[in-house]
């Protein structure tokens, strides 16, 4: 296939840390996009437990070898890294109200921007929707199992971090 005629999407977040919910969101989109982009983002609002590598290490860790997706990380506005990847799609997952209040507050500002991206919102899985990054950093705090969170290998780029971690 031509570059120019590949499907790109970006999966956006602050992935502080990624989740089993995040990487299904990822893995639905790689199967619908030809390449995929997690980007890992910088939100003003937000302090972090992970820094901006680290939180890119653990999530290259969870995604694996997935052929069409790759980790990226920016500092910038998600609207402008959309236009200079040439994405047509802009992908979230959905847990709830909140959840989606917020993406379409999202979508209406970076469509306003680039328009040529398109916000697609998929709904969380019955099994993830309950899973948080806050959940899991409150999990890493409490020293408690991680395993229903996180894939393997992401738990031990965590241990790196923490290693007294479970
Ligand atoms: P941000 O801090 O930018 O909201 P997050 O990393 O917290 O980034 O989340 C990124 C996206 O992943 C959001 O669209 C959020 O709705 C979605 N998400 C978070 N947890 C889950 C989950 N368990 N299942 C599906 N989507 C989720």
């Amino acid at each position: 296939m031509d570059i120019m005629d590949q499907k790109i999407a970006i999966v956006p977040g602050s992935f502080d840390p990624i989740t089993l919910g995040h990487l299904d969101i990822i893995e639905r989109a790689a199967a619908l996009y030809d390449l995929v982009y997690v980007a890992v983002m910088v939100n003003s609002e937000k302090s972090y437990m992970f820094s901006m590598e680290q939180r890119k290490r653990i999530a290259e860790a969870a995604v694996g070898n997935c052929p069409n997706v790759k980790v990226i990380s920016s500092e910038g506005m998600l609207w402008k890294l959309a236009k200079e990847l040439g994405a047509v799609a802009i992908v979230k997952g959905v847990r709830n109200d909140v959840d989606l209040a917020y993406e379409q507050t999202m979508a209406k500002y970076n469509s306003a921007h680039y328009s040529a991206a398109e916000t697609v919102l998929l709904p969380a899985k019955e099994e993830y929707l309950h899973l948080s990054s806050t959940l899991v950093r409150t999990k890493i705090l409490a020293r408690e199992d991680l395993s229903a969170c996180l894939p393997k290998g992401a738990i031990c780029e965590i241990q790196k971090v923490f290693p007294t971690t479970l």
